[in-house]
């Protein structure tokens, strides 16, 4: 069974390359990947690359992900993060493949305090939520055999993070100001990887599994209670610091003013993933102090 691969070098695709590997063989493209083109703004090249490679599953790891340039570069946001999708649901349906996706909490507009399910009512606040909605909704109505894969606060062991920024920061300086009015899971790239290949497998072997779901780690925290955690784990590993926990300072979303308005509650229901495919997402810590203990140890 051929897996095509793109968005190989992000960080969902670099543990994409791991998980999906004894799946069957493997292809992985990045954008500059030119025979086959793994590009996803060349939109014939991309149809093209499916074509030739005609692979049971195709699953996508490559977006527009600069949410705050997108503001000053719809087109381009479009181009990768809309039509783009849209064309690999052509594709995967015209060679009878599973198309698997990712999107984002950013296609809700953030207010109140619940869960969102996948049902709820969208309303994006930037152009990077308002062109990944529009991708999710283009494979949605192009092909059933998708898996969308709606996901929040992504991070990665390979590569900066928030972790690893906060760590920094509390090393050069007394005090550190964090937001403390948006709400999210932190969810780690390898979680994300692992539980689309056991998707993949699920729905390969019962389509009728296939779907949007929402996939994050369990439970919430702030970006303060998020940093917090950081520096209390480092503190246990025995990192030296000058800014302990209680010198993180809660400060509002309006004190860093962005381009793109992000909301405040990402909170994402996650029980019809759970349910579907009998799997259990480990709350955030687990994945945080994991990461936190390979960079640290
Ligand atoms: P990254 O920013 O780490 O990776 C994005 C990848 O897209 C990079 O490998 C990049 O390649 C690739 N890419 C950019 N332009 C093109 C192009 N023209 N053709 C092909 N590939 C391209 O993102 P994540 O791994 O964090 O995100 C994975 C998915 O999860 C995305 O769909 C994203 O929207 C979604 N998501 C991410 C969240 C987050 O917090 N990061 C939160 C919610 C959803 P290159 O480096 O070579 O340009």
């Amino acid at each position: 069974m051929k897996i095509l691969l793109l968005g190989k070098d992000g960080q969902v695709g670099w543990e994409l390359q791991r998980s999906l590997a004894p799946l069957g063989e493997l292809v992985a493209l990045g954008s500059r990947s030119e025979s086959p083109c793994g590009d996803l703004g060349r939109l014939d090249a991309l149809r093209a690359t499916v074509a030739a490679i005609r692979p049971a599953v195709i699953v996508n790891a490559g977006a527009y992900t600069a949410v705050d340039k997108a503001e000053s570069e719809p087109e381009r946001a479009h181009l990768l993060n809309a039509q783009a999708p849209g064309v690999l649901a052509e594709a995967a349906r015209d060679c009878g493949a599973l198309l698997v996706h990712y999107s984002t909490d950013y296609v809700f507009d953030g207010s109140g305090t619940h869960r969102w399910k996948e049902g709820d009512a969208t309303g994006a606040l930037s152009v990077y939520g308002r062109t990944k909605l529009e991708g999710e909704r283009l494979i949605v109505r192009t092909h059933p055999r998708h898996l969308v894969f709606r996901t929040s606060w992504v991070y990665a062991a390979r590569g900066g993070n928030f972790a690893k920024t906060m760590l920094r920061l509390a090393r050069e300086r007394d005090t550190l100001t964090v937001v403390d009015d948006q709400f999210g899971a932190p969810t780690g790239a390898e979680l994300l990887a692992d539980v689309t290949a056991h998707a993949v497998r699920a729905c390969l072997a019962d389509p009728a599994r296939c779907g949007l779901y929402h996939l994050a780690a369990a439970g919430e925290t702030s970006w303060h209670g998020y940093a917090r955690f950081v520096l209390e784990q480092a503190l246990a590993l025995g990192v030296e610091l000058r800014a302990g926990p209680d010198a993180v300072r809660p400060v509002p979303a309006s004190s860093f003013p962005t381009a793109a308005m992000r909301p405040s509650n990402s909170r994402l229901d996650t029980s019809k993933l759970q349910a579907a495919f009998g799997l259990v997402l480990p709350p955030w810590q687990q994945g945080v102090s994991r990461m936190l203990t390979e960079a640290l140890t």
